[in-house]
């Protein structure tokens, strides 16, 4: 059998470890004194909740399908029906349905929203009736939709989800790597509109629709130990490697510290489940081309601040299941997830409670995560009671901070991890997955991690 050492024990990591179950003598290294990544279930109030990400794209298969397999299929739900909100102009405003990162498919919804201004909704209509050649290489997301679309546009509908998924900007974010299902349609040439429309009626047509996302009761942060545990893989914690040394034989060699000095373990595969600044370290000495281009991949830092209220203390509850925020708005929240209100195995854990988490951090706010608890909490509440009304005190809150957590899929990435890719291909036995490749959600990382195990064993 061959043995493979997985380095990262985030979703990725243990896809890929799960996926080599049976097939390979699986060693997985965590820094961490948990598996799990950016997938981490923690309590606020002895109320179990995510402090990362809190549901999976059920759009596409991949994470539900490993909740399912690992255990977790009865666990899986729905996140209550509820509008895409956009806090901007001074009140709450409901994205129209069926838009697609905000753009909708017929502007006449976007009419009494407030969303934009009756000229702007004009300028947004205006795109059925301008010309749009192929689209032939990659660019922002602004350049490209603002164009189409008009700024106001971008600013107040597109801006806002972009910094929900990436904490990202548009006019930094490649459109072929964030939104790719508009780029394949802007490659294809004519206006977006008609094509929106068609989607959307090709959608309305298979109803029931299925939620975009689904949760797991308990927190999405089970799914990580599920996982590690049904791959059957030894999972070390605590144990950060620190280098990579390739043997005769195509075999490696990794360095770990642990709590207790250091380790040394020989495989004949390694699979870099890591942010890219992490695998970028490992790989300097085998392949600098692969360090330089991992190295360059941009990374956000967010904060999430989570908190409980008391039913009976507050003076009022909101309705619905959050917000976003565009940044033109000059908010410091940019999301806030009623989590009480969208996930109802959390009211049925906790009925008397209404917990809520806010994320504070975009790509280029540096500074804004790393704030003081007490001064993240206090601004969360004061634009909240600014957002929804007032809530009163929170009996229990807690800050999570996710230092450069989220990568950015800068104006061409999809080359950059081409380039990134053909290099490690010169690596025999080496494989590399993670949210730095070809999409941060949890079932892109599902499929990265499942793709490298399958490489590792070929
Ligand atoms: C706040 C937040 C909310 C999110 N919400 C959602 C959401 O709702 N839905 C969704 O689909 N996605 C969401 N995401 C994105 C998604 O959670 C992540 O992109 C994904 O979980 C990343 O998984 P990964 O395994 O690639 O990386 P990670 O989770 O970063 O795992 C990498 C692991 O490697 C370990 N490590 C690093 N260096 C070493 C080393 N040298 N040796 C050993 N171990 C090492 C780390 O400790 C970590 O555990 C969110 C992300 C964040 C930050």
């Amino acid at each position: 059998m061959r043995s493979v050492i997985v380095v990262g024990g985030g979703i990725s990591g243990l896809a890929a470890a799960w996926e080599l179950r049976g097939a390979a003598d699986v060693t997985v290294l965590e820094g961490h004194t948990k598996v799990g990544g950016k997938l981490r279930t923690g309590t606020v109030g002895g109320i179990a909740v995510d402090e990362g990400a809190e549901s999976l794209m059920a759009l596409r298969p991949e994470a539900v399908d490993l909740a399912g397999a690992v255990g977790l299929g009865d666990a899986l739900c729905d996140p209550a029906k509820a509008p895409t909100t956009i806090w901007t102009g001074g009140a709450l405003r409901p994205l129209p349905a069926g838009h697609v990162m905000g753009i909708p498919a017929d502007p006449a919804d976007l009419a009494g929203t407030g969303l934009l201004a009756p000229r702007a909704v004009a300028r947004v209509a205006a795109e059925e009736h301008l010309h749009a050649a192929p689209l032939t290489q990659d660019c922002s997301v602004a350049a490209y939709l603002g164009v189409r679309f008009g700024q106001e546009a971008v600013d107040r509908l597109v801006e806002p989800l972009l910094g929900g998924v990436y904490a990202g900007r548009a006019d930094r974010l490649s459109l072929r790597a964030a939104m790719p299902r508009i780029a394949a349609l802007a490659e294809r040439g004519g206006p977006l509109l008609p094509a929106l429309r068609r989607m959307r009626a090709a959608a309305d047509a298979a109803a029931p629709a299925p939620a975009a996302v689904r949760g797991v009761a308990g927190g999405t942060g089970r799914l990580p130990q599920a996982v590690a545990e049904a791959s059957g893989a030894r999972v070390l914690t605590g144990t950060t490697a620190r280098s990579l040394e390739r043997l005769p034989g195509d075999r490696w060699r990794v360095r770990a510290m642990t709590g207790d000095g250091t380790l040394t373990m020989e495989a004949d595969a390694v699979v870099l489940a890591l942010p890219a600044f992490a695998a970028a370290g490992l790989l300097g000495p085998h392949s600098p081309l692969a360090q330089e281009e991992l190295a360059a991949v941009p990374y956000a830092s967010t904060a999430v601040v989570t908190m409980a209220f008391s039913r009976a203390l507050a003076p009022f509850l909101p309705e619905g299941n959050g917000f976003l925020v565009p940044p033109v708005d000059g908010r410091t929240v940019k999301a806030v997830s009623f989590l009480s209100n969208k996930w109802p195995w959390l009211r049925a854990a906790a009925p008397d409670s209404f917990v809520l988490r806010a994320s504070v951090g975009r790509f280029g706010e540096d500074d804004l995560p790393g704030r003081p608890d007490r001064h993240l909490i206090r601004t969360v509440i004061t634009e909240l009671h600014r957002a929804v009304g007032p809530l009163g005190e929170p009996v229990a809150a807690r800050v999570t901070r996710w230092d450069r957590g989220l990568p950015q899929y800068e104006v061409g990435h999809d080359e950059r991890v081409r380039r990134i890719r053909e290099a490690a291909s010169k690596l025999p036995g080496l494989a590399l997955c993670g949210a730095a490749y070809e999409g941060v959600g949890v079932a892109a990382c599902v499929a990265t991690g499942r793709a490298a195990a399958r490489q590792v064993l070929a």
